[in-house]
């Protein structure tokens, strides 16, 4: 087993100018390794590059610089290897709406060079739960069955890493269970899970490990037990009465600035100091406290705090 399902240096793309559009730089050189065998997540905004960077990983659009290896292999050097490890569910719901569900996977098996007598047609349909539409076309199909046969084409050729780029959004809540229900069977077989999202506690819930991306770049990439312990860092508000000349010290605090209204900020963390505390040692420096308020950052302001700046600015709002 690869040690890293995914190992991409320097991934730029840079989309041309077309239309009256200036060109775009969407990757700005992005280095990112994907452990073998985890459920990784990729978060970030809308615009912020996923897309991008997973439809290079499926040869769906053409890189501008930089090198990808897909189960060791370089996409570069060994097109159909790398191409042959890795299926893709896109965020978008293109697909042939005059083959039936059947011959829609069919197809795709045999896009990939899937012999007849290897297909697992009826498994796969059977998994997305769509045996008793085998034979319905694929325009006849709900949003919902649509996804579903979007996930089995992903994997007709059993690929080692499956990358699913936005699956929940916009879904209802029992596609959303029979999607993770099937990830996390696919993962416990040994299946490396990419996933893209913008809903954090999906992240949370379903992830190993995170990287977080912003305008394409990597702003934070961690184990998701390791982001949540930053929301141990919280923020104290403190207004004071009148204007306060000198900007107290506080020892545990992890940093204490002053807001444009005249407001105190107190980044700190729950496990090094207390909220008492420092209001204490803010009235020991002899400031009148008008008003206190506190934030209970979660993976949100963490995510926030990383995309459009201070945690002390969101938290003061
Ligand atoms: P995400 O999936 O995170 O929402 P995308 O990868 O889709 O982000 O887009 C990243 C940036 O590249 C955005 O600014 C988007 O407008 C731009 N972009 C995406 N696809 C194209 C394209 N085919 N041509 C030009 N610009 C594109
Ligand atoms: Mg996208």
């Amino acid at each position: 087993m690869a040690e890293n399902a995914i190992e991409i240096e320097g991934l730029r793309k840079v989309y041309a100018a077309s239309g009256g559009e200036k060109p775009k730089l969407a990757l700005k050189g992005i280095d990112l390794n994907i452990p073998a065998g985890s459920i990784f997540g990729l978060l970030g905004p809308n615009g912020a590059g996923k897309s991008t960077l997973i439809n290079i990983l499926a040869g769906l659009v053409v890189k501008t610089a930089g090198r990808v290896r897909i189960w060791g292999f370089d996409q570069d050097v060994n097109p159909r290897q790398s191409r042959a490890a890795i299926g893709v569910m896109p965020q978008e719901l293109n697909m042939d709406p005059f083959f039936t569900a059947r011959a829609s996977l069919d197809v795709q098996a045999g896009l990939y060079g899937v012999p007849k007598a290897q297909r697992r047609t009826a498994e796969i349909l059977e998994m997305i739960g769509l045996t008793d539409k085998a034979d319905a076309y694929a325009r006849t199909l709900s949003g919902g069955m649509r996804r579903r046969l979007l996930l089995g084409k992903a994997l007709v050729h059993q690929p080692r890493i499956l990358v699913l780029d936005e699956p929940t959004a916009g879904v209802d809540i029992e596609l959303r269970q029979m999607l993770w229900a099937n990830v996390r069977k696919l993962n416990a077989a040994g299946t490396t899970i990419i996933l893209t999202t913008h809903y954090l506690e999906e992240a949370e819930e379903m992830c190993d490990e995170i990287a977080i991306i912003n305008h394409g770049a990597v702003i934070a990439r961690d184990s998701t037990a390791a982001l949540l312990q930053r929301l141990d860092a919280k923020t104290l508000v403190i207004v004071p009465e009148g204007e306060v000349p000198h900007l107290p010290a506080v020892p545990g605090a992890t940093s204490v600035t002053r807001r444009g209204d005249g407001a105190l900020i107190f980044d700190y963390r729950r496990g090094r100091i207390t909220a008492g505390a420092i209001l204490d040692a803010v009235r020991a420096a002899g400031i009148v406290v008008r008003d206190v308020s506190s934030a209970d950052p979660n993976l949100e302001d963490v995510f926030l705090s990383l995309t459009s700046g201070a945690l002390a600015a969101e938290a003061a709002q």
